[in-house]
C-alpha cells in the first residue's frame, strides 16, 4: 500500500465517515488475521482487517482519498462477515466501520448505466417492494425453470453482465417460491408466556415465506403469541452493507414506525442478517435527533427466533427425527449478534438427531449480502473450501439461519452433487414437532 501523503487533511466527505474512536481501538496485534477468510485466500495486508482499518486510518490522515481505487477494492473485498469483531481483544468493531467506509466510496462513486441501472432495481425499486418483489421472484424461479441459465452462461462469453446473472441464477434454491400471507395472529397454545412481533423481511418473505410460517408456528407451539404487523418493509441491511446507509435510514424510520406501537414483549427475526442490522438501527440513526432515542428502543427489543425460544424455554416437547445433521453457523447471528449456544441448544432437545461437526461452521459461506454477485470470484473459493468441510461431515441435514446462506450453501451442494438438505432451523424445528405424538 502506498504510504504518500495526499493531502494533510481528512480525506472524507461530511457524515458517515469511519469512527475515528474505533479506529484507535486497533492496537495492530493481528490476533483478527487468522479468523479473516478473505486474508486466508489473498493473502495481502490490505485485504486483512488490519490492513483495512489502516487504509481507513490513512483517510483520516489525508494519505489516501476513500475514491482511490485501492481503497475501493480492498474494502468491498471484505464479506463483512465481522469474524474478526470476535476475535478481536479490543473491541474494535470492525462492522461499523466497514460499512461507513463503503459509504464514503459511494459518495462519489461512478458506474457503468448498466451497473447503476441493476443496483437502483434492486436497492430502490424491488426490496423495499414486497409485491414487486414477490412478482420477481416468481419471474425468477420461471427463468430457472425454462433453462434462462444456459443462455445467459453462453452470451456471458461476451457479455459480462450476462454472466453475472447466470451466476445469480445458480443461487435460487429449488422448488417453489414460498410466499403464503401469514395470518395477522398465531395464538399461543396454553398459556401465553410472551407476545412477540414476527419481522417477515424481504428475501425471506418473498423466497422463504414458508419459513416464517414455520417460525410463527414453532413459537406459538411454545406459548409465545405472534402478530403479524401490516406497514414494515425490507430491513435495509443489504442497503447499509453496500454502502448506501441514507436509504438504510430511510427503511429503519419506516419499520420503527410500523412496529414500534405494538404492544409486545419482542420483535423476533429469523434471518441472521436482517437481525443484525435491525440491532444495530440505534448506531444507524445516532445522528438523527428526532429517530436515535426511538431507534435505541426499538433495537433493545429485537431477538433471534431462536434466542427467545432458548431464553424462555421450549414447553413443547419436540418429536424425533432420524438424521445426521452440521449447524453452519449465520455470520450475522453469531459474529453480528453473539448468538451461537441458543441454536445449538435447540438443536440438541430435537430427540434422534446426531450433530455431526462441521470444520470452519464459523467461517463465512462466501454469501455475505450480495457479494456472491458482487466478487463472484472470491465467494465460489470461499464456498469451495465449505464444501469440502460439508463432504468431510457427510450430514444429512445442513442447519443454518439465514436466506443468503440457505441459497448460496444449496448452491454449492447442488453443484458438487451432494445429497445433503438444507434446511434453516424453524423449518427443522417444526418438521420435528409435526412428527411430535
Ligand atoms: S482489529 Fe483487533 S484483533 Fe485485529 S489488529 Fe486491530 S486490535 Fe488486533
Ligand atoms: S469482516 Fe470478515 S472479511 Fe472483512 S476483514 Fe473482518 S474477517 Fe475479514
Amino acid at each position: 500500500m502506498a504510504d504518500t501523503v495526499i493531502r494533510p487533511a481528512a480525506l472524507y466527505l461530511d457524515g458517515d465517515a469511519p469512527a475515528q474512536e474505533l479506529i484507535q481501538r486497533c492496537v495492530h496485534c493481528g490476533f483478527c488475521l487468522p479468523t479473516c477468510p478473505t486474508y486466508a485466500v489473498l493473502g495481502i495486508e490490505a485485504d486483512s482487517p488490519r490492513g483495512r482499518i489502516r487504509l481507513m486510518k490513512d483517510a483520516w490522515e489525508g494519505r489516501i482519498a476513500p475514491q482511490n481505487a485501492a481503497f475501493e477494492r480492498h474494502v468491498y473485498q471484505c464479506l463483512d462477515c465481522r469474524a474478526c469483531e470476535t476475535a478481536c481483544p479490543s473491541g474494535v468493531e470492525y462492522g461499523k466501520l466497514v460499512e461507513a467506509a463503503r459509504s464514503q466510496v459511494e459518495r462519489t462513486r461512478r458506474r457503468g448505466a448498466m451497473a447503476h441501472f441493476v443496483r437502483w432495481l434492486a436497492l430502490d425499486q424491488l426490496l423495499p417492494h414486497p409485491r414487486r418483489l414477490a412478482f420477481v421472484t416468481r419471474l425468477t424461479y420461471a427463468a430457472r425453470d425454462l433453462g434462462a441459465g444456459a443462455l445467459l452462461r453462453l452470451v456471458g462469453r461476451r457479455v459480462p453482465l450476462a454472466a453475472r446473472l447466470a451466476g445469480s441464477l445458480d443461487l435460487v434454491p429449488a422448488g417453489r417460491p414460498s410466499a403464503p400471507a401469514l395470518p395477522l395472529l398465531f395464538p399461543a397454545a396454553g398459556t401465553r408466556r410472551a407476545r412477540v412481533a414476527l419481522f417477515e423481511g424481504c428475501i425471506q418473505r418473498a423466497a422463504f415465506g414458508a419459513t416464517n410460517a414455520a417460525t410463527a408456528r414453532v413459537l406459538a407451539r411454545n406459548g409465545i403469541e405472534v402478530v403479524v404487523a401490516e406497514g414494515q418493509t425490507c430491513c435495509g441491511a443489504l442497503h447499509v452493507h453496500a454502502g448506501e446507509r441514507a436509504a438504510g435510514r430511510e427503511l429503519a424510520r419506516r419499520n420503527i414506525a410500523a412496529l414500534e406501537p405494538l404492544d409486545v414483549d419482542a420483535f423476533v427475526v429469523n434471518a441472521a442478517g436482517c437481525g443484525a442490522n435491525l440491532k444495530e438501527y440505534g448506531w444507524l440513526l445516532k445522528d438523527d435527533a428526532r429517530w436515535a432515542e426511538r431507534a435505541e428502543r426499538f433495537a433493545a427489543k429485537v431477538k433471534d427466533a431462536s434466542e427467545i425460544l432458548a431464553d424462555l424455554g421450549l414447553t413443547a416437547a419436540p418429536g424425533p427425527l432420524d438424521a445426521n445433521v452440521a449447524y453452519d453457523e449465520p455470520c450475522h447471528l453469531l459474529h453480528g449478534q453473539k448468538v451461537s449456544a441458543q441454536p445449538k441448544a435447540l438443536l440438541a432437545q430435537i430427540p434422534g438427531l446426531r450433530i455431526v461437526p462441521l470444520a470452519e461452521a464459523d467461517w463465512c459461506c462466501g454469501s455475505a449480502g450480495i457479494y456472491n454477485v458482487s466478487q463472484p470470484d472470491l465467494s465460489r473459493k470461499l464456498l469451495h473450501r465449505k464444501m469440502e468441510h460439508l463432504r468431510a461431515a457427510a450430514p444429512d441435514i445442513l442447519v443454518t439461519a439465514n436466506p443468503g446462506c440457505l441459497m448460496q450453501l444449496e448452491a454449492g451442494i447442488r453443484e458438487s452433487g451432494m445429497r445433503t438438505e438444507v434446511l434453516h432451523l424453524m423449518d427443522l424445528l417444526d418438521r420435528s414437532y409435526a412428527s411430535a405424538p
